[in-house]
């Protein structure tokens, strides 16, 4: 299979370059040549199926034409070591929780597959070692830096921005050593996805070392993250309740909900999508007016959601021609400030002794506001509330209890370089490698 940029400008790749590339070359994103519609007969047998099985057919669809079907199966079943069950919440919403990983949150599903799929290319061809670079706003970084963690042939470096990533993200990527580097950035997310995308068209730094992102640009980090999308489906069919399934995804870079709709051209029957933002809102507000306006990022208590101009918009805007009104007739959009985050945190936990985390809160209140009779719903929990404890014990004013896989990251000791926001001293430090 072949993948475009969808700037239109770069040629086309192979899995292996744009794996490895990430970004095209004229800074557009890669996108699938084709989208393979699954047979009437998966979705026939589709609530009998596995967690693996779903997702090793859906993984064929989009990389068996790539790599043989033997090592294909095995890094799916490696990536997915934990499951991502659908857990009722009230009659008609669902919660999808995606935090029952090694990092506790959804991103580790699409890190995991990336390095098991960089790796694999690696090996077959003897390459010289692969450098990923990742901008994280907190779970990005954690996510990618233990899906490579003691992967040969690849270094990690993780930059976050100093001071706006909570103490137990922060230990999740800052406390590794061996292949993991932790870049803390005097500055937002968005400088760091900046100085991100600068390192990757700097020619001569792209001489000196092998680049690559694994950001949610990255086809063999978001492409996963269907999989979940799939066995959702399976699962509510098995209740009996699939029949008008809405859903609703948290979104920050728009890589989950691309990856919904990515399984939805594959034929996947949701009747519609929403995507859920906190007070950084430039979809929403795309919805409304057709214009699309990138804005400086607003710091919130749902921090991984902070994102002033999403990156996977991008695909979005290429899967459907550019066409407002189809994005329109099948997204719907919701926006939550902290205040009203906070109280649905508290209110979901009263009335239903459900413990949400700051992001799966936006998703569950934009269900709750949005679903029409004989909907279901079911949104993204992307993230375990543990991570952020001090946020969502305010919010519910009860004790949340710390995972056992949590609480061992936070007896590491940190290690992080310190950055500037300037491009020419991130280069100067990576031209030292
Ligand atoms: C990354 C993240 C999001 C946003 O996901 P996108 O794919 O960037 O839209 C939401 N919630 C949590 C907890 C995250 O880590």
């Amino acid at each position: 299979m072949m993948y475009y940029s969808t700037n239109g400008k770069a040629p086309l790749a192979t899995l292996e370059e744009a794996v490895v590339k990430g970004l095209a070359g004229d800074r557009g994103l890669y996108m699938p040549e084709k989208i393979k519609r699954l047979p009437r007969e998966f979705y026939d047998n589709i609530a009998d199926m596995s967690f693996h099985e779903i997702a090793i057919k859906v993984a064929d669809a989009f990389f068996g034409e790539d790599i043989e079907s033997k090592a294909l199966e095995e890094i799916v079943r490696d990536t997915l070591s934990f499951d991502c069950p659908v857990v009722r919440v009230t009659d008609s919403i669902y919660s999808l929780e995606l935090f029952h990983g090694p990092t506790l949150a959804f991103k580790d599903v699409g890190a995991r597959f990336m390095a098991r799929l960089l790796q694999y290319f690696i090996k077959k061809e003897n390459k010289r070692e692969v450098n990923v670079l990742v901008a994280t706003s907190g779970d990005t970084g954690s996510a990618v830096a233990n899906g490579f963690l003691g992967v040969d042939g690849i270094n990690v470096y993780v930059l976050y921005p100093k001071g706006k990533v909570s103490k137990i993200q922060e230990c999740q990527f800052t406390t590794l050593g061996n292949n993991i580097t932790a870049i803390e950035v005097d500055g937002v997310f968005d400088d760091c996805q900046r100085l991100v995308k600068s390192a990757f068209m700097d020619e001569e730094l792209n001489r000196h070392m092998n680049l690559t992102s694994a950001n949610s640009i990255n086809v063999a980090r978001f492409l996963p993250q269907s999989f979940y999308y799939f066995n959702a489906y399976a699962r509510m069919r098995q209740l009996g309740k699939a029949d008008k399934l809405v859903v609703c995804v948290p979104s920050g870079n728009f890589g989950n909900i691309t990856a919904a709709l990515f399984g939805h051209e594959m034929g996947l029957p949701i009747h519609r999508f929403i995507a859920a933002n906190n007070a950084n809102d430039i979809f929403f507000k795309y919805l409304q007016t057709g214009e699309y306006k990138p804005m400086p990022s607003k710091q919130t208590i749902a921090n991984a959601m902070d994102v002033g101009d999403p990156s996977n918009f991008a695909r979005i805007y290429d899967l459907y021609k550019g066409s407002y009104d189809r994005i329109k007739s099948l997204i719907g959009g919701a926006t939550y400030s902290d205040p009203q985050i906070g109280e649905t945190m508290r209110r979901c936990y009263i009335e239903n002794g459900y413990v949400l985390d700051p992001h799966g809160a936006c998703g569950y209140q934009a269900l709750k506001d949005m679903l029409e009779d004989g909907e279901t719903g079911v949104f993204c929990e992307t993230a375990h509330p543990a991570k952020f404890k001090e946020t969502v014990e305010k919010a519910i004013n009860a004790e949340t209890d710390i995972p056992p896989r949590l609480a061992e990251f936070m007896k590491g000791t940190k290690d992080s370089v310190n950055m500037t926001n300037c491009f020419s001293d991130f280069k100067a430090f990576l031209m030292g490698k």
